[in-house]
């Protein structure tokens, strides 16, 4: 062997034992038996997982795009972040700039990932205008490693070309792949921004009405049934509410396939952060919501509901969140949170009871590998799968502080929370990644994952 990890506890979605874990070609190539090798890590007394699968992050290209979609992080800085806090592969919304075409964008995100990504990474091809050229592009992307689209419901060009989507998802789920929809109804938004600004309240605490819940669970039902009507499997991003959590539920019951993810942040923060004198750095969307929100998304996580857990990284500088000209129904939307998301997810998850640590690796590596094409290649630690570890360790307690994180935000959500377990090493493709607190992949080390059609649950 190239490298063995020794000793460690073994933790995949289905089982966890006491395995050494044998490494040539940057591939799995024996778990359990003898082996030797030149290279050896000893993890006894440590937990070995897969390395996580974050499939919504926006790393983003200076200069292209709207403003209010450049976020500060690149591949360089996300990847580092991610690779910091035991993420091996990242799926990055790829948007085209205006009047560019979806195959052009993919085209370029492809180089630039495979150019300065420090790990391998996939992308979700952003469908801005559904028209037939477009959607015949999107069809071959899906059949050619691409085999997932990204659309808003919460655009105003989504009302007016309902048509054109639901054709475009038609295509892609008889391409085998899966549709991936920010469920926020734009007519809905618009109507609660106008009331807002004409009675005055445009303060940042006002946001969680500029896009309150019914905006939400009204868009949910819709994604659930243009999942129903198409044929094409759904992906729920960000979901944050019980009521949407809801629809999703009834449209699982009568077979429809509705995947669920939600994020850190409806995980551990609620909307009295508005009402706090620095309360828009907070906003993301949707909003922050209430505190039986949070109750909810933890029980369907368990339970089986909410299928992943991704970050949606999509940091700014926090003067630019805080920017006074900004105000309820504009604010500058997302967070870092790569760094940060497996360690908090483990600390509030794993050691509360919450969750196995089998259910952690599920909602964090297995289940997005399988539904965007990567299992088993990717989501699980078997022979013949990449050799993407985390050896973690349960027992380090650190104090989050985002000025010396990775992330160019130089700011975290989080600071000043003291969480308990963290990587301790972490090994791409059988090269070791990070170690004593230093990421060594540089940038342009990644690839581009291979994937295949989505994979039910
Ligand atoms: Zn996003």
């Amino acid at each position: 062997m190239d490298l063995v990890v020794r000793g460690g506890t073994v933790v995949t979605a289905g089982s966890v034992q006491v395995a050494d874990i044998g490494v040539e070609n940057g591939m799995i190539a024996q778990v359990g038996g003898p082996m030797t090798a030149a290279t050896e890590i000893d993890a006894t007394g440590r937990f070995v997982l897969p390395g996580g699968v974050d499939g919504h992050v926006h790393l983003t290209p200076a200069g292209t795009g709207p403003h209010s979609w450049r976020w500060i992080d690149d591949f360089p800085a996300g990847t580092a972040a991610a690779l910091a806090g035991g993420i091996t592969t990242v799926g990055n919304m790829c948007h085209p700039g205006s009047g560019e075409s979806v195959a052009d964008a993919i085209a370029r995100d492809v180089a630039l990932g495979s150019a300065t990504s420090r790990c391998d990474f996939f992308l979700h091809p952003v469908l801005m205008n559904p028209v037939p050229e477009e959607i015949d592009a999107l069809e071959s992307l899906v059949r050619n490693g691409h085999p997932s689209v990204k659309i808003f419901l919460s655009f105003r060009r989504f009302d007016h070309n309902v048509e054109g989507y639901l054709e475009a998802m038609r295509r892609v789920g008889a391409a085998g792949g899966l549709a991936l929809l920010h469920c926020e109804d734009v007519a809905v938004m618009e109507c609660c921004c106008g009331m807002l600004r004409a009675e005055g309240r445009t303060d940042a605490r006002h946001f969680p009405e500029a896009r309150p819940v019914a905006a939400e669970r009204s868009a949910t039902e819709r994604a659930v049934t243009m999942g129903e009507v198409t044929g094409c499997p759904v992906y729920v991003v960000h979901l944050s509410s019980a009521e949407a959590l809801d629809r999703c539920r009834a449209g699982q019951a009568r077979g429809v396939a509705v995947h669920v993810e939600t994020r850190p942040i409806y995980l551990f923060l609620t909307r009295e952060r508005f009402d706090e004198q620095d309360g828009a750095k907070y906003a993301g969307a949707p909003p922050l919501r209430d505190p039986a929100d949070v109750d909810a998304l933890w029980a369907a996580i368990r339970q089986g509901t909410v299928a992943t857990v991704a970050t949606d990284h999509a940091p700014w500088a926090l003067a630019d969140k805080l920017d006074p000209s900004l105000d309820a129904t504009s604010l500058r939307l997302g967070m870092a949170e790569l760094e940060t998301m497996l360690p908090m997810l483990w600390w509030a998850g794993v050691r509360t009871g919450r969750m196995s640590m089998s259910r952690f690796v599920e909602v964090t590596s297995t289940n997005p590998a399988k539904l965007f094409g990567l299992y088993p290649r990717k989501g699980t630690i078997a022979v013949g799968a990449d050799a993407d570890l985390v050896i973690w360790d349960d027992t380090a307690t650190r104090r989050i502080d985002g000025s010396t994180m990775h992330s160019l935000a130089g700011w975290s959500p989080y600071d000043g929370w003291e969480v308990t377990g963290w990587p301790r090493t972490v090994i791409t493709r059988g090269e070791i990644a990070v170690a004593d607190g230093r990421v060594r992949n540089d940038a342009g080390w990644g690839r581009l994952a291979a994937r295949t059609a989505t994979e039910a649950l």
